[in-house]
């Protein structure tokens, strides 16, 4: 359904969109680069409003939140639109195409959300949630003002332009922002954007929820220990307690590069542990992703696949008393 867009400017002929850094100047009946936002009879509006492709109860690891709720289950639910087109994407389906919907309003997610046994609230996932934001800006705050301690959860690419993000962190707990590299270079060739307002918006996030990134490594363009050091040197001057996912890129979509080493994924652990507290590794099979004290090295959470066995107590580690960046 049709929406009106919240942050736009109208010009003489013309409209300039302004939720996104791409900031498209959309003429009437043409779309902006997220092919969801258009002028409709002179109206900027977005056309995927409650129009849902996909619903599913996920545990926050499989967001990946390792440090949130650990152990919880999350509603999670998307829409369709992309303001990025990155050539590796997992879900290209619903963020460069236009699939089949249901519409879900909000009343009715409102009313789902404690029906669902170990669930703490709802995240917006899946494809891009900033280019669903009219939707997911007033259902996170009518679902905060229904119930405070439902969880908001963000999965997102963080290539969001400042008043629309700061309107909408009230109303979120946590967030999972991908940095996807760290030169333009990369953003622009492979992603179709710029690294700097991913770092931005990083920043302004860390300063009002909880923030986990997410790094996909692809072999033979963003993989080199030199660009993880950069990476993991970034995050640990935002905060050094933001635990990192390296996650492992497969061949997808329009990117057919070999699928990257493990034992470049562990080298690449290792250099950005140099930086910070909690470095996990992503889709590796079998692989040892625990949480451990920086402090003392106490296990803190054992994880087994997305099944986790936490041992802390009032955000701080049992054994030595440190405060640790975790939300129970
Ligand atoms: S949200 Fe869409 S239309 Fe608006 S600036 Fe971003 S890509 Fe362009």
């Amino acid at each position: 359904m049709d929406s009106k867009i919240l942050f736009y400017e109208r010009l003489e002929d013309t409209v300039r969109c302004r939720v996104c850094p791409h900031n498209c100047l959309i003429d009437e009946g043409k779309y902006g680069i997220c092919r969801v936002r258009t002028v409709k009879n002179g109206e900027p509006v977005a056309i995927n409003y409650g129009e849902v492709t996909s619903l599913a109860v996920d545990p926050l690891e499989k967001k990946p939140l390792y440090h949130f709720k650990p152990s919880k289950d999350i509603l999670s639910l998307g829409s369709f639109g992309c303001n990025m087109t990155c050539s590796f994407c997992q879900n290209y389906e619903i963020s460069q195409g236009r699939p089949t919907t249901q519409f879900t309003s909000i009343e009715e997610l409102t009313n789902i959300i404690p029906n669902i046994e170990n669930n703490v609230g709802i995240a917006f996932t899946y494809n891009e949630p900033m280019m669903w934001y009219e939707y997911m800006y007033e259902a996170a705050k009518k679902i905060k003002e229904h119930n405070k301690d439902t969880s908001i959860v963000v999965v997102t690419n963080g290539y969001i332009n400042e008043e629309p993000l700061m309107k909408l962190l009230p109303y979120v707990d946590a967030m999972n922002i991908d940095l996807k590299g760290y030169t333009n270079k990369y953003y622009k060739k492979v992603c179709g954007a710029k690294l700097e307002p991913v770092l931005e918006t990083i920043k302004r996030c860390n300063d009002h929820c909880h923030v986990e990134i997410t790094t996909l490594l692809v072999s033979d363009e963003n993989d080199s220990l030199e660009e993880v050091h950069e990476i993991a040197q970034f995050i640990a001057s935002v905060n050094k307690d933001m635990p990192l996912h390296l996650s492992r890129y497969f061949p997808r979509y329009m990117m057919k590069n070999e699928e990257t080493k493990v034992e470049k994924m562990l080298l690449a652990k290792e250099a950005a542990k140099k930086y910070l507290n909690y470095v996990y590794i992503g889709n590796v099979g079998g692989i040892e992703n625990n949480t451990y004290c920086p402090n003392c090295n106490a296990t803190l959470i054992k994880r087994t696949g997305y099944n986790t066995e936490v041992n802390i107590k009032d955000n701080r580690c049992y054994s030595c008393g440190e405060k640790i960046n975790i939300i129970i």
